[in-house]
């Protein structure tokens, strides 16, 4: 029997399964992977960030589609071998590798790290000599970001063009600069800056003698949440009208994005159901099955709010503010929202509801059982290749 809509649709719909459930379709990420390469005119090189979802289906289907693998832990590097990842097209962003680590990814073949200090480049000299690496450079002002990975991350520009040089003195080769505007950055603009940085690193480079091959935009590209961002395609042409201002096109470095969120979170889904709701004093709370731990969907405490629909209740209804939490006894086990969520007012117990994307980095992110509550099954769709 073929029913309309696609599979995400369809599971959300699907009341004959109990939640809470988790749903995730390979198909969507492919989709997205491919949308992303369009967008950026094929002018990237696309390296997915492991961590965002390490599902083997996922990774497999990602690599066959021509997809490196950005790692951190050796856990992720033998992922990323066992999905069939050769190599060379794994990218080790770990800046604070240690020498267990480093010699774990020499012993299974990976030749490309980042560093951004000496200490490091002197690590990756010693532990992988020879090997290529990607100077990180510190990305201020992350204010449209939803996570900022700023503060440890990154060398100051300054730095940047000592540490190439050291790399250089100390025998391994400089693959490129590297940074992160954030996860889920709302202003495709904050690339500009990025970018008119890296160009005077790399002028300053060049006058020494090295070449910077790469520039490594990093992830930070958005999914679909409550709130609005520009569509991919507006961050990949401000993105490459910024490198075609700031470098010469004879001379472009090759160009690498590390998406996570922006390939996986709409590929996810999570239906759950309503176990009470609870009117106080002080506002009404909706207790789901699903929550912070069990879900995973830590990435709220940041600020990424997830949509969430009813589908037993017609969209023009009757709503009101509400809080939902997770079941719980824990504090945070609630979702925390800038303008509150919206319910049906005449929802109730037992009523299904459904969580959008989340397919990033929550199935990595559940508890093992806080209060009990194990971590959601998930459901992996396959379509067929
Ligand atoms: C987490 C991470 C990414 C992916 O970030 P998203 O915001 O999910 O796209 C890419 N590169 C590095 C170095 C990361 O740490």
């Amino acid at each position: 029997m073929h029913l309309p809509g696609t599979w995400l649709e369809r599971f959300a719909a699907d009341e004959r399964h109990s939640t809470p459930r988790a749903g995730f379709d390979i198909g969507e990420a492919v989709a997205a992977y491919d949308r992303l390469l369009k967008a950026f005119q094929g002018r990237v090189r696309i390296q997915y960030a492991v961590k965002a979802r390490p599902d083997h289906a996922l990774l497999t289907a990602l690599v066959r589609r021509g997809s490196g693998l950005d790692v951190v832990a050796p856990q992720e590097i033998e992922q990323a071998l066992r999905a069939g990842c050769a190599p060379r097209h794994m990218s080790c962003s770990n800046a604070f590798a240690d020498r267990q680590e480093l010699t774990h990814a020499r012993i299974r073949g990976v030749t490309t790290f980042t560093a951004d200090s000496s200490d490091m480049i002197e690590r990756i000299a010693n532990v992988c000599p020879h090997s290529a690496v990607f100077i990180r450079i510190a990305q201020e002002n992350l204010t449209q970001a939803a996570i900022p990975i700023a503060g440890r991350f990154g060398c100051q520009e300054d730095e940047a063009p000592e540490l190439a040089l050291l790399a250089v003195r100390r025998g391994l080769k400089v693959a490129g600069l590297t940074w992160h505007v954030g996860s889920q950055q709302r202003d495709p603009t904050q690339w500009e800056q990025a970018l008119e940085r890296a160009a005077r690193i790399v002028r300053r480079t060049d006058h020494h003698g090295v070449t910077v091959h790469h520039l490594n935009l990093g992830g930070g590209m958005p999914a679909t949440y409550r709130a609005s961002t520009p569509s991919v395609e507006t961050y990949a042409s401000v993105i490459l009208a910024a490198v075609d201002r700031h470098f010469p096109r004879h001379r472009q470095p090759r160009l690498i994005i590390e998406p996570g969120r922006a390939l996986v979170a709409d590929a996810g889904i999570t239906t759950a159901s309503v176990k009470a709701v609870v009117g106080r004093p002080w506002g009404t709370y909706v207790i789901l099955d699903v929550g912070m731990w069990n879900a995973g969907l830590l990435d709220n405490l940041c600020g990424i709010e997830y949509r969430i629909t009813f589908p037993g209740h017609p969209s023009g209804c009757a709503t009101q503010p509400v809080t939902f939490c997770g079941p719980t006894c824990d504090p945070l086990d609630c979702l925390t929202a800038t303008t509150p969520y919206r319910a049906p007012v005449a929802l109730a117990t037992g009523d299904r509801v459904v969580i959008w994307s989340t397919g990033a980095y929550c199935s990595t992110s559940a508890l093992a059982g806080f209060n009990g509550y194990p971590p959601l099954p998930q459901h992996v769709h396959a379509p067929p290749p």
